[in-house]
Formats: structure tokens, sequence, C-alpha cells
């Protein structure tokens, strides 16, 4: 439906908001073209033009890693993530530099949440993608994966074998059978690098949301800080923490957001890679960083690990703090995570 739209719609909206300190308006852009989902910016900006040329830059970066990353479509002239999945076991793949970057960035992502996050898991994720696309087409039939293929999968995710060659420029997949799925990690890492090429362009009071993966850049005009909301998982109506952020990135990662039933049980897209079965530890769990792919990377790991085990590894790393939305609705916050709640 999402694509549809993105086809139907080339969409750039962009809207005026009220003026405020030195003279800077607040404009606001959104694209449904990009990682599948809606992407906004904010922006305070000296005129609209000044702000069409950034929300332009912007989306037209995002499209470019939109399209390296993808795993389910190819483009003309361009090697991306599929490319190197339709390789497996058979060549090495050029790829452009952000392909090897995302890829280091997730092996040590790999790593530092003792393999929650795992890119290399695309086997797993494709059996439980495959049932939960026709689970949504035909809810009757709904049906689970079952645990004697999702294992046979399991076998064909060893991260160690995507082989990098940065001199070349190339990744190999060693298994024929295994492939990447980087949906954990891309909107993330993306996020983090149009952001930092942003900033280099000398652009403050930025705030650019994919798909909610919410990343600012400085703050309001004045140094005040951005307002951002935490999702309410069960949307009832509760109201959640709104967030106080400058400089930050905070990201959700949800039971919610993806998901099909199956006799009354819903199955959402977060998968353990040890049970291989989607994570049941919590509703949602929001991290805030300092690095917007970290923040991604630690959401998803940090929904398959029992609550003191991920405060544990959120606590370790500095900069980084969570909240944890448990079933019964509870929310549970790290060391640090007060600092950011509006007063
Ligand atoms: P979203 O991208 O929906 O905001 P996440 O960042 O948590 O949410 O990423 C979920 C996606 O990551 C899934 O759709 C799937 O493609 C992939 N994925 C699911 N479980 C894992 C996992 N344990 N490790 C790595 N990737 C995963
Ligand atoms: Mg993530």
């Amino acid at each position: 439906m999402k694509k549809l739209l993105s086809m139907l719609i080339i969409l750039i909206l962009v809207f005026t908001f009220s003026s405020c300190a030195d003279g800077k308006k607040r404009y606001e852009a959104e694209s449904l073209q990009v990682f599948d989902t809606v992407t906004k910016i904010i922006a305070y900006s000296k005129n609209k033009s000044e702000f069409t040329e950034l929300s332009e830059f912007v989306f037209d970066i995002l499209n470019e890693y939109h399209k390296l990353y993808d795993i389910y479509h190819d483009y003309h002239g361009i090697n991306n993530i599929k490319t190197i999945n339709d390789n497996a076991g058979k060549s090495p793949v050029k790829v452009d530099k952000k392909i090897i970057d995302l890829l280091l960035f997730s092996k040590n992502a790999y790593t530092k949440t003792r393999g929650k996050c795992n890119v290399a898991l695309g086997s797993v994720l494709k059996i439980w993608h495959k049932y939960r696309e026709s689970g949504i087409d035909d809810p009757q039939n709904a049906k689970l994966p079952d645990l004697g293929s999702l294992r046979k999968a399991a076998s064909h995710t060893d991260i160690g074998k995507i082989i990098i060659d940065e001199k070349k420029s190339t990744v190999f997949l060693a298994d024929p059978k295994m492939s990447l799925d980087v949906g954990a990690v891309a909107k993330g890492f993306a996020a983090e690098c149009v952001a930092q090429e942003i900033a280099l362009r000398g652009y403050t009071s930025v705030l650019i949301s994919i798909g909610g993966n919410v990343i600012a850049i400085g703050a309001k005009p004045g140094g005040s800080f951005w307002n951002v909301g935490i999702e309410n998982p069960d949307n009832d109506g509760k109201e959640m923490p709104t967030l106080q952020l400058k400089d930050k990135s905070v990201v959700t990662s949800g039971v919610y957001q993806r998901y099909y039933t199956v006799n009354g049980k819903q199955y959402h897209h977060i998968i353990d890679p040890e049970a291989l079965m989607p994570s049941t530890y919590f509703k949602s769990v929001t991290v805030v960083s300092d690095d917007s792919g970290l923040a991604d990377a630690l959401s998803t790991a940090v929904m398959c690990m029992p609550y003191e085990q991920g405060k544990e590894l959120i606590d370790s790393i500095s900069g980084t703090d969570a909240v944890w939305v448990l079933p019964d609705s509870n929310i549970l916050y790290s060391d640090n995570f007060k600092q950011y709640l509006k007063k």
C-alpha cells in the first residue's frame, strides 16, 4: 500500500509555520519516497528557498541510500544489497562505499549486541516475511512457519561469512544459502550519514524523522530543545513521555509496527536470533543515542533480551539511554534516561 502510494504521489509538501527568534521560520516537508515509510524534515530556515534547497538535498541523499540498502528491488546501474544476496556463494560484488560502511558498522553492532542484531539473519527473516505477507493477504489461512525450516535456515546466518574487501570495495557472501537483511539498521545508519552531511554544510536546527527514527541536528533557534514524543504501543490515548533533545537520535522498535495474526495471536517482525521467533519481552524499546545507527541497532537488539541484560548493555554505552514498555504496559528507564524527560 505504502509502495503504491509512493509511486502515485511524488510528494514533497512544504508547509510554513510561524516565525521565531533570529528571523528564522519553521518549515516542514514530507516524502513517501524512501525506505517504504514516511520521512519528515522540520527545519528553521531564513526563507522558503533555503528550506527547499535543504529538504531536496536530504531527500536526494536518502533516496540514494534507500536504493543501495534495498533487499527487494534491482535498480539499473546500481549494485545494492540485493545484488550481494543474488551473488551469495558465487562472486564478490563491487559496491559503493556507503554499503561497505553499513556492513562494517553492522558487524560491529553484532559484536556489541552479542549477536542479537544480526544483518546476516536474512534466510530466517525471509521465511517470516513470506508467512507474514501471506497471512496479511489471507488472514483466514494465516500460518506460522515450522521450527524445522527456521532451524535449517538459521544454519546460514554466520555474519563472519560476510567477506568485505575494503581495498577493492567488494562484498562476498561465503555461504550460497545466506542473505543480508539490513532492515534493523539501514534507516538509522542512513539518518546518521545524512545528518553529518548537512551539519558539514552548516545547517543547524534540523529534525529528520524516517518512519519514526528521529535525529535532531542541533537545537531549535535560541538553543531550546526539540520535543519528541514516544509512540504509545497500545495506541489507547494514554499519554507517553515526551523527550527533550539536542543533537541526539531517538529510535523505537515495537511489536505494533509490522505484524500478522495467527489464531488470534499477533506475530511481529523483530525476530530473536536464538528463539527464531518474534521477541516476547516488550511491547517496545526506545533508544536515545548520539549515533542514530547505533540507536537503531540497539533498539532492535534490546527487544530480544531480558530487561536486566538490555539495561546492562545500554548503561555500558556512554550517551545512550533507553525506555522499555513491558507487556503489561509498565515503563522502565535506564539509569540516565530521566534527563531527557520534559519537566
Ligand atoms: P523498523 O525498521 O520496523 O522500524 P527495526 O529497526 O527494529 O524496526 O527493524 C526491524 C527489521 O529488521 C525487520 O523488519 C527485519 O527486516 C529486521 N530484523 C528483525 N529481527 C532482526 C534481528 N534480530 N537482527 C537483525 N535484523 C532483524
Ligand atoms: Mg532497528
